[in-house]
């Protein structure tokens, strides 16, 4: 240690470091200037916190996914004891919500908060990351992403960018929408105009259907007046919160085209790697506790929301029919593989991901999907 640091770490002016440097030297004098063997240096000074910004997709506050935002910042404080210290910007505050992406990789932010299907015009294979029709739910998403692979992939598709991304939270199963007709039959989807988005759009578009792509505060109003006559948002608990319920009479489900959306969490890759190591640690740790965390509240406020919709608003809860389902799939099915097409990143993405489904699928037909229809049976 140079004598610089030493002095630092002990918090000892420069006086008292002749002493000490004479004290180290085999014939320096004994003097009463030496500190004994079991001297306790002084504390050192209190490390001066970093300060970091995270920017966000969602405006401030917003239910499950901004409040799951807050909850990472806080916990990344607690965690480190307040040596990082995380301010969370909603979207507008200090980038645009599609704005987070490029902000973080330039280092206007240190971290950002969304959903990496937003960023398929940097990547095509970004969207795997995020919510695929027919694709994974939540808790096999955690699998491929940390035991199967696919975190080595995303970290893969935002190298490029700088940027070094996490899974920061899940919807669960999304829900498959708000209609005022029912939905019999795969033809009862042509014509129809609704709010979906992403590749679950393009599936709605491939069955004779118009998307329309909506930012949350138009959805309740377009609905209402008609200029859009179906939708889909999350669950039960943001659903009820948009008053969706007040436009439309039947609730569908499953989603269908959003099995388990995962949010995400990046970092600036320079910003992470200047921390010191323990601090890398902590905020990895605390990104993964945050994923966990938000499945298990939308999952309890998704819970009481559905009985608050059915018990207390009369809305009509409908399954999609089997057979609306099964065309839905073999239409999903063409989509997604033509998506991966576009670019080699994407296809590599997609294999991965697809060969991870199929075998998930085999395992959870004998586990979870065996378990959840026994548990029903009356
Ligand atoms: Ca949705």
């Amino acid at each position: 240690m140079k004598r610089r640091e030493l002095v630092k770490a002990l918090g000892i002016g420069a006086v008292a470091v002749g002493g000490l440097a004479a004290c180290t030297e085999d014939k320096a004098p004994k003097t009463a200037d030496c500190p004994k063997p079991d001297a306790t240096p002084a504390p050192a000074a209190p490390e001066k916190p970093i300060e970091w910004r995270m920017v966000t997709t969602w405006p401030k506050n917003f239910p499950g996914l901004g409040t799951g935002a807050n909850n990472l910042a806080k916990l990344i404080g607690e965690m480190t004891g307040g040596r990082i210290q995380v301010k969370v910007y909603g979207a507008k505050e200090l980038v645009g919500a599609l704005e987070i992406f490029d902000a973080v990789s330039r280092g206007t932010a240190e971290m950002g908060h969304g959903a990496a299907y937003y960023w398929k015009g940097k990547s095509v294979a970004a969207q795997f990351f995020a919510a695929v029709p027919f694709g994974l739910s939540a808790q096999e998403m955690n699998s491929w992403l940390y035991h199967g692979g696919g975190m080595e992939l995303w970290e893969e598709v935002y190298a490029p960018f700088g940027l070094v991304p996490g899974a920061a939270g899940s919807t669960g199963v999304q829900m498959g929408g708000w209609f005022n007709k029912e939905i019999n039959t795969i033809g009862d989807l042509e014509g129809l105009k609704m709010r979906i988005p992403g590749l679950g759009g393009e599936v709605l578009k491939r069955a004779g259907g118009t998307p329309v792509l909506l930012p949350g505060g138009e959805i309740f109003p377009s609905l209402q007046s008609g200029a859009i006559d179906a939708t889909e948002w999350v669950g039960p608990y943001n659903d009820l919160a948009f008053g969706l319920h007040k436009a439309a009479k039947y609730y569908y489900y499953p989603g269908w085209h959003e099995p388990g959306t995962t949010l995400e969490c990046f970092v600036n890759k320079k910003a992470l790697e200047a921390l010191p190591k323990d601090l890398q640690v902590l905020v990895r740790n605390a990104i993964r506790i945050a994923n966990q965390d938000m499945l298990a509240d939308f999952t309890a406020k998704n819970n009481r929301a559905l009985e608050d919709l059915v018990n207390n608003h009369g809305v009509e809860l409908r399954k999609f029919p089997d057979e609306v389902l099964q065309k839905l799939k073999a239409l999903s099915d063409d989509v997604v593989a033509e998506e991966a097409k576009k670019d080699p990143m994407a296809q590599k993405v997609y294999d991965s991901f697809v060969q991870f489904r199929d075998q998930a699928m085999k395992w959870h037909a004998v586990s979870e999907q065996a378990y959840l229809n026994a548990r029903s049976l009356s």
